[in-house]
């Protein structure tokens, strides 16, 4: 299967994930996650039409988007989805064009500092991390709906962020447990929707979903997907 192939199996997952649960294709967005695939590959993504990329480290993403943006055929929008280390901020705002994975207060204060520096507002996803994963980074939102300590400090949190100068908070981004039951995954996708409508803010975007679970994401109102491995093959 070519990449181009692999692409539109994805979007035919994605308009059935969608008449399944009521909605319109034009509500999902489609991030190709391209960490670990070349240029060539990311190329083929764009050749293809897909237009948002998402790499998740720096140092990789500063080699190949400038090769992948002096040969594209359209224009691409990129997004950052891995942890960012603090020293990896500064390269994080002129690289991308927005950032998903906002995991803290101190972080988000540096980008902040750092678009405000350049001039530009930057645009960011909050992480959340729901499912309760050690392992996974984001603002803790475990068990958002029943403790009141966990609720108040997230809150407090995303008010916080939301009032920084020259960041762009669009939404919320968060990961599924990985290798868990469908029961299990659904459940942290669903808990997400409704935090985002908790927290009654402006933020239209909810990413959510990979090539294991973006179709069940859509089902419980992902308004973003990130996939790798469904459009590039397994990674090495
Ligand atoms: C790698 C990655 C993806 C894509 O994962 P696949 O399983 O290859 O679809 C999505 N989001 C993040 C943050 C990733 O690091």
């Amino acid at each position: 299967m070519s990449i181009a192939d692999n692409i539109q199996r994805v979007q035919e997952r994605i308009a059935n994930a969608c008449a399944r649960s009521g909605r319109h294709p034009s509500e999902v967005t489609l991030v190709a996650v391209t960490k670990q695939q070349t240029v060539d590959a990311m190329l083929a993504a764009v050749a293809a039409g897909l237009q948002q990329l998402g790499e998740n480290r720096v140092e990789e993403a500063a080699v190949k988007i400038p090769q992948v943006a002096a040969t594209a055929t359209q224009p691409v929008t990129w997004h950052m989805v891995g942890h960012i280390q603090s020293r990896k901020a500064k390269q994080v705002v002129p690289l991308f064009d927005l950032a998903q994975s906002v995991d803290s207060l101190r972080l988000a204060q540096r980008l902040s500092r750092l678009a405000q520096a350049r001039g530009r507002d930057f645009p960011v996803l909050l992480e959340i991390n729901v499912s309760g994963e050690a392992s996974k980074y984001g603002l803790v939102g475990y068990n958002w709906h029943n403790d009141e300590a966990v609720r108040q400090q997230l809150w407090q949190e995303v008010s916080a962020i939301m009032a920084l100068p020259s960041l762009d908070v669009r939404g919320l981004m968060t990961m599924a447990p990985f290798g868990a039951e469908e029961r299990i995954i659904r459940r942290v996708f669903a808990d997400m929707s409704a935090l985002r409508e908790s927290l009654d803010a402006n933020l239209p975007v909810l990413s959510m979903g990979m090539t294991d679970d973006f179709t069940i994401a859509i089902e419980e109102g992902a308004t973003m997907i990130r996939v790798g491995r469904a459009i590039f093959g397994e990674r090495k």
